[in-house]
């Protein structure tokens, strides 16, 4: 595996000026992740890169950009290097890399040649069953289904076995868990250091709108996740099967989920196409807005196939749906969507080095039982 070594170099050298110049100390958590350095390794701007979110207070903050000669841009050198690792640490790997590459095209491909397939394959018929069961047996369902909602959860599990090797994190506790969770759940850091938000899409204002389109598309995909689960329970524990009325679980779970990514992911689309794209990872755009898109289009045609279902145009709708479902699923591991889980596992590698951080002080005021700095200034355990 092999990141981009000028990628690499560039933000090094960004981040060597940010380590001398530490104004932008209280900004978000990585400067003082980036503060607590002497030098960085490929794996510290890995993980450097991954607890950024591009909120881009430190470039309207910096005296160092352009023209200055120093031509500070942290926010775009640590999107490249964030972006690159990605496409480097993905399951496959040619597969990460090749989305990054073409995103726009293997996402409209994949959406297409699935819902054709599918279109396809409701000649095979249903075998006698009610509802969307009538275009797709119950069983093939299952069978298309259930491999490819396992098959991100395999890809992603490696890739971030991969993350946590590359930047030399410690054994993963539950604690650090818990915390990364935490500040994932309500995303605490796109509040901005001060909490009066980010700079993404307004330049030098500050503005919450990002967290809240991030919430949107974070409660609406699991809302839909929920009403996909419970149908699934309502159906082989309590012999249950859909088709659902309007007032049902599923319905309700589904309908309010569909809405929120529908209109989470529109407004992410907006908000992106308003943010300065060189602030961003280069080439990165098109890739970005074909998985925010294939997001909405999933909640879009979902609620369209209610909305249509009992016409002649279902198995059309259906089909449209299912390939959207699935190019998602599959594709998942390689689009955007998997930032969230490398997001994670940054937070946690923090928590691990706040944690460390905060037993080496309440060591240092308690000689008794602190660690020593020998001669080379390391540090060594005072037993007595
Ligand atoms: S981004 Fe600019 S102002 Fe902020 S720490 Fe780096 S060099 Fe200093
Ligand atoms: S862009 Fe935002 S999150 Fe990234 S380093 Fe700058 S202030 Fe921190």
């Amino acid at each position: 595996m092999q990141m981009q070594t000028d990628l690499l170099q560039e933000a090094r050298r960004q981040a060597e000026i940010c380590n001398a110049c530490r104004y932008c100390e209280g900004y978000c958590s990585v400067f003082p992740a980036l503060h607590a350095e002497r030098a960085f390794s490929d794996g510290d701007l890995t993980q450097l890169a991954n607890l950024c979110h591009n909120c881009r207070g430190c470039y309207y903050a910096c005296q160092y950009t352009a023209p200055h000669e120093f031509d500070l841009n942290l926010p775009q050198a640590l999107a490249n290097v964030r972006q690159d690792s990605w496409g480097d640490l993905a399951f496959p790997q040619t597969a990460g890399r090749a989305f990054q590459k073409n995103g726009v095209m293997i996402a409209v491909a994949a959406v297409i040649g699935f819902a054709l397939l599918f279109w396809a394959a409701r000649a095979l018929g249903s075998l006698g069953g009610a509802g969307f069961y009538a275009v797709l047996s119950h069983n093939a369902m299952v069978a298309i289904f259930l491999p490819a909602f396992l098959f991100p959860l395999v890809s992603i599990g490696i890739s971030l076995r991969r993350y946590w090797r590359r930047v030399e994190a410690q054994p993963l506790k539950w604690m650090h868990l818990v915390t990364a969770l935490g500040q994932a759940a309500n995303m605490k850091n796109l509040r901005g250091g001060h909490g009066d938000g980010c700079n993404f899409e307004d330049e030098d204002r500050f503005s919450h709108a990002r967290r809240a389109v991030h919430q949107a598309v974070m409660h609406g995909f699991l809302l839909c996740f929920a009403s996909t689960s419970v149908a699934t329970v309502m159906d082989y524990a309590l012999d249950k099967p859909a088709p659902y009325g309007l007032f049902s679980l599923p319905k309700l779970l589904g309908l309010s989920g569909g809405l929120l990514l529908v209109l989470g992911c529109a407004e992410m689309i907006r908000l992106k196409l308003r943010s300065d794209r060189a602030l961003g990872a280069q080439g990165a755009f098109g890739g970005e807005i074909a998985f925010v898109g294939l997001l909405g289009f999933v909640g879009f045609s979902g609620l369209v196939l209610y909305a249509f279902g009992q016409t002649a145009a279902m198995p059309l709708l259906l089909a449209l749906h299912l390939g959207a479902v699935l190019a998602f699923f599959l594709l998942t591991p390689f689009t955007k969507m998997a930032h969230g889980f490398y997001r994670l596992a940054a937070l946690a590698v923090d928590a691990q080095r706040l944690s460390d951080l905060s037993q080496r002080a309440s060591m240092s005021m308690n000689p008794s039982a602190s660690p020593t700095a020998n001669s080379n200034g390391d540090l060594a355990r005072n037993n007595t």
